[in-house]
Parts: C-alpha cells; structure tokens; sequence
C-alpha cells in the first residue's frame, strides 16, 4: 500500500472504533511505525510501503482506546517532554494550573518542595525547568512510578536538583522540612472510578484516581501532617477536583492554614486550592 492509503486506513479503522482524533492519531502511530516524522507524510505519500505489521501494531492498540501517550511513550506538559508509560497517571492540562502558582510563590529563591504523588514527576520537574534555585523531594508509593520519574527528571536535566522518596504517605510521611508541599493527588470518589471513559478507567493506573469514599483521603491526611513539615510562611498548594474546592478551602482552614486561595483552570473552574503557614 502507499503511504496515504496506509493513512486513510488507519483513519478508517480508528474512525469505526470511535476514536475522535482518528486521522491525527493515525497518522502520529504511523510516524512512530516506521519512525518517520510527519513532513515524510507530505514528501513521500506515494511511496509503497509492503510490511507495515508494526503500524497495524499500534492501531489495534488505539482501537482498544489505549490514550495515544502510552503508544507512544510521551506526554507534553508545561512544555516539556515526559516519558510516560502504563504505571503513571498522563499529565493533564488543568494541572498546569498549580505548577504556575507554585513557579509564581518559588521565582528565583532557594525554596525547597515536598510534591507527594509524583507519578510520571511532571510537576516538580516542570517546577525545578522554570525555577533554578529550588530544590525538589518527590514521593511515590509505586516504585515503578519513581523509576518513570526518575528517568524523567533526568531527561529534562533537573536530576540534580530532585530526590526522589518511594513510599506510602499514610504510612511514611517523610520527616523533612520544606518551604512548600504540592500535590495532585488521586482524588475522584472511589464509585465514580468504574464509570470514568474506557480510556482512563481501563488504562490509567487506578491508585493515581481512587482518592477514597468522599474522594478527600488524601488532602485531610497530607494536610494535616503536612503543617508541621512546612516552614513559618511556607506554603501548601492542591488541584482538587471540579468540585472539592470549597471542601478542600474547608479542611485547609481546619488545620491552620492562613490566606487561603484558589486558581482556575482554562475551563474557569477553580483547580488549584493553596494556603500558607503563618504564625
Ligand atoms: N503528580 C502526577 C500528575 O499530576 C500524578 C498525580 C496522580 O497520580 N494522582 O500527573
């Protein structure tokens, strides 16, 4: 076949399992196939391609709505490129929210971070990219995660600024002092969790979603502990879900948190929850 009827096929067989981005997709597996970039899409269209078992591969992958980062092995987040694979939660674009509040409350000084949850490491490692003087602790209960994280951190030249913590939170909270605590936890309500898009649901890891009964486990624990881990004037910094603003403004003024603010997302919602430790 050539190279554009290779492209309609995919776009086809996609289009008929009910991927919406069905010719984009097909035509980024097909890159990644045969390791082209896209212009050869342009420049070569008629070229005869006879062996294309690795494209068809990658297809069915997609046509089991497999999300296309884990096909392809990257995320783009803050502008950056992460490695992703199965074992980490995909960046999403809200949280590009609380990574600007926490750049915006570290700028250039010699803070230190705690980020618990770190996953694929996308949120302190785009922190330490944009702030060069700050230092980052990074905690994970999976240690496969911490290796994903690692790899990154490495990968965006941030490695030496960045210590990574394989652990459970609820169990091992780590007996440091910070200037600041971050985190994305799991945080949809443990029912809601089987009726997410087969994409996520089917996909992502379910230990990076299931944040408990209310969806709050993790911000009343890490909140609670956490104020003694903060410096004076030290900050703590959330993404809550569409709806846990108010809930989450509620348990940080429960634990002593001052100055309580939110930040919105680009859908307007507010996404970010933050606080500070003031005497
Ligand atoms: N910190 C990671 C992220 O924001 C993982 C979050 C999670 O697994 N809940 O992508």
């Amino acid at each position: 076949m050539k190279v554009n009827e290779l492209i309609l096929y995919g776009t086809k067989s996609l289009a008929q399992a009910q991927i919406e981005s069905a010719r984009l997709d097909a035509k980024l597996l097909f890159c990644k196939a045969f390791n082209k970039d896209k212009i050869f899409l342009i420049t070569n269209k008629d070229d005869d391609i006879a062996e294309y078992g690795e494209y068809e591969k990658l297809l069915n992958r997609r046509k089991m709505h497999e999300p296309m980062q884990y096909i392809l092995g990257k995320a783009e987040f803050m502008g950056l490129e992460f490695y992703v694979d199965s074992n980490v939660l995909i960046p999403r674009p809200d949280t590009e929210a609380l990574v600007e509040k926490v750049i915006d409350e570290i700028a250039d000084s010699k803070k230190t971070i705690l980020e618990i949850g770190t996953g694929s490491g996308c949120i302190p490692i785009s922190i330490l990219h944009f702030c060069k003087n700050a230092k980052a602790f990074a905690m994970d209960i999976s240690k496969y995660a911490i290796s994903v994280a690692e790899k990154n951190a490495k990968s965006n030249g941030v490695g030496n600024r960045i210590e990574f913590i394989n652990g459970d939170v609820f169990k091992d909270f780590p007996n440091i002092k910070v200037d600041g605590i971050v985190s994305n936890p799991p945080y949809i309500e443990d029912d809601v969790v089987p009726t997410l898009m087969t994409d996520v649901k089917d996909y992502e890891p379910q230990i990076a979603l299931l944040g408990g009964k209310d969806g709050l486990d993790f911000y009343r624990h890490i909140t609670k502990i956490g104020y003694d881990v903060i410096n004076d004037g030290g900050f703590i910094a959330y993404e809550v879900g569409y709806n846990q603003s108010e809930a989450v403004k509620e348990i940080l003024e429960d634990n002593n948190f001052k100055n309580i603010g939110f930040c919105k997302d680009i859908a307007g919602i507010n996404r970010v929850v933050y606080g500070y430790k003031i005497k």
